[in-house]
């Protein structure tokens, strides 16, 4: 896939700043245990087999195989990590089956030993990539996105908040001191918008459709309420009316960034219209503008739902395939430069 001319346009300022060239592979962090829960109805609205899905697609597709190196072998979240915003209780009881049952049916996922296995290896997942961005600049999670998780309970599928936790953890370990949490699912980051309100240090910015899922909105930062039915051209451009200055203006140390595809024409829960091509503008759009002005960026999936999995799991990969583009991108700009200088 390509970025289209539009998008291109969009980013032709890019173009004259100077871009440090993405040599390493790419790290995506994938644990053989996000998709691995005992007795998962294949027919729950929340596909558990898109995360073996997704990793199958990069490794069976030769362009993305050669440029990611897979990252895998990893313990799960700590319970002192989920508490930087998670209350002890609710970390309990959900870790050893204490929950409520009407807590449980908010969250909408059946308990069981494994789901919280996977739970807290996709936070983890989250902190390692954004560690991992923080050395080379770019890393994926081909998982995370659990946005709709607040302090004390879960809701909408989520049970502990990745993005929350991990930018709670990276100013505890002292890794960043800024955060930009970027959230473009279609659904807003109710939950992130919460828990880090009022914190000048982690940004909460949310683009969503307004008559999405929650319909008792939070208030992040910054929110950009869509319409329904907004297609590929205008949600580009509303993204560029703020993205580059609200960089510029808030320097992030990193940005995390919430790449859901629920904003697919297809989805079946997301009311927007964006396409394939659509999808792969943005991240490449969100990606080259965090790279050309030099902040790190690790990308976490989101939510996506599709009955045909094999159709969600490509589609949750479009993240890889723009961050490996966008990494070539910076390779073909240094021969370039170096053509000009030499
Ligand atoms: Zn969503």
């Amino acid at each position: 896939m390509r970025a289209s001319s539009f998008v291109e346009s969009l980013l032709v300022w890019t173009r004259s700043i100077e871009c440090e060239a993405l040599v390493d592979k790419l790290p995506v962090v994938s644990h053989p245990g996000y998709g691995d829960v005992e007795n998962w109805d294949p027919k729950h609205r929340f596909v558990m087999s898109k995360f073996g899905g997704m990793r199958n697609v990069i490794e069976s597709t030769m362009h993305l195989r050669e440029e990611v190196e897979v990252v895998e072998d990893f313990a799960p979240v700590s319970a002192s990590t989920l508490c930087l915003v998670h209350d002890r209780k609710f970390v309990e009881d959900f870790c050893e089956g204490k929950m409520d049952p009407r807590a449980m049916r908010r969250i909408g996922l059946p308990w069981s030993p494994s789901l919280v296995r996977r739970t807290l290896l996709e936070v983890q997942g989250t902190t390692i990539a954004a560690r991992l961005a923080l050395e080379r600049r770019l890393a994926c999670n081909a998982a995370g996105g659990t946005h709709h998780s607040f302090a004390d309970y879960g809701s909408g599928f989520t049970i502990f908040n990745d993005l929350a936790v991990t930018a709670a953890w990276l100013r505890d370990e002292r890794l960043a001191k800024r955060v930009l949490i970027l959230d473009l699912d279609v659904h807003q980051g109710d939950g992130t918008a919460a828990i880090h309100a009022g914190n000048p240090d982690v940004m909460t910015v949310s683009v969503h459709c307004e008559s999405n899922f929650p319909f008792r909105k939070q208030q992040s930062d910054l929110d950009v309420a869509l319409e329904d039915e907004v297609g590929d051209r205008d949600y580009l451009l509303r993204l560029s009316q703020f993205l580059p200055s609200l960089l510029a203006d808030f320097k992030p140390d990193i940005v995390l960034y919430d790449a859901g595809v629920d904003v697919h024409a297809d989805d079946e829960l997301g009311k927007l219209h964006i396409s394939d091509q659509g999808l792969f503008d943005r991240d490449v759009y969100v990606l080259r503008t965090c790279l050309a002005m030099k902040i790190p960026v690790a990308t976490v999936i989101g939510g996506g739902y599709d009955r045909d999995h094999l159709v969600l799991a490509k589609r949750h990969a479009i993240i890889v395939q723009a961050a490996v583009a966008c990494r070539q991108w910076t390779r073909t700009r240094l021969l370039k430069s170096n053509k000009v200088t030499n």
